[in-house]
């Protein structure tokens, strides 16, 4: 069987308490054995971190998402820099600008994602990228800093052909998640989905959120999980019209070199 790394699940939010080794042995069983859990806030990538530490198989990233950069202050960056020297915390972030809720001003968020690209190239460690109806600034200060990051990855990226192209430009990799399986907002999507470079393709669930639209039978708790990165795979194969097979060990190679895990780990 294909093993397949799901590089963004938020598996230590607090809906996967209560049976939170099953949803990793569910993952296991349908090829998933491993996963990187996304951090969020310094709290929450403490806690990411400290789930990585716990079990094979998992990693942490270590970051501010542009929801919370209004909580970034004079120790945030050293905490997460803390974080960064554990050994299975593999990147920074996830951060970068989301403008399209604004939960934090956006000049906050600029500082906190500038602070974390200069914490990435400091520490030598890529970064997890979130952009939402922020591509233009987001690209500029992803530029600005690019000559000094080892690598990063545009996570759950819905984008089309043209944001795609400006996201390679940038030599970034460009991670797929159930997005992919919406017929009607993930039309874009969808469009630049065959034309993301074998090599530079990742995939991921974004789990509890991004529950895959067409996935049948549904959960009723309607929480997404790792496991189902199987579908994700399926449908990316299919719009690519590739055996979904050669996307996943391709993904899975991709993974494996972004965040410089040890290969077939
Ligand atoms: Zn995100």
């Amino acid at each position: 069987m294909i093993r397949l790394i799901d590089i963004g699940v938020n598996l230590a939010h607090d809906s996967f308490d209560a049976d939170r080794d099953e949803v990793i042995e569910r993952a296991a069983s349908a090829g998933v054995t491993r996963m990187i859990v996304t951090g969020t806030t310094v709290t929450a990538s403490a806690r990411a971190a400290e789930l990585a530490a716990s079990r094979p198989g998992l990693y942490a990233t270590a970051g501010i998402h542009p929801h919370h950069a209004i909580e970034l202050d004079a120790h945030s960056i050293d905490a997460l820099r803390a974080l960064a020297a554990q050994a299975r915390v593999v990147a920074i972030g996830e951060c970068g600008l989301d403008f399209f809720r604004n939960y934090s001003p956006p000049d906050a968020q600029e500082r906190a994602f500038t602070a974390q690209l200069e914490l990435a190239a400091d520490v030598g460690l890529p970064v997890f990228l979130h952009q939402r109806d922020a591509h233009e600034r987001f690209t500029e200060i992803v530029a600005a800093h690019r000559e000094r990051l080892s690598g990063g990855v545009a996570h759950c990226f819905t984008g089309g052909p043209a944001e795609l192209e400006a996201y390679l430009e940038l030599d970034l990799y460009i991670g797929v998640t159930g997005w992919a399986c919406d017929e009607r907002r993930g039309a874009e999507l969808r469009a630049a989905i065959p034309l993301i470079p074998l090599d530079r393709l990742l995939l991921e669930t974004d789990a509890p959120y991004l529950l895959p639209r067409d996935l049948e039978p549904k959960p009723r708790s309607r929480r997404n999980e790792p496991a189902f990165l199987a579908h994700v795979l399926m449908r990316v194969g299919e719009a690519r019209g590739r055996d979904p097979d050669e996307v996943a060990r391709a993904a899975t190679a991709n993974a494996e070199k972004l965040i410089r895990l040890p290969v077939g780990d």
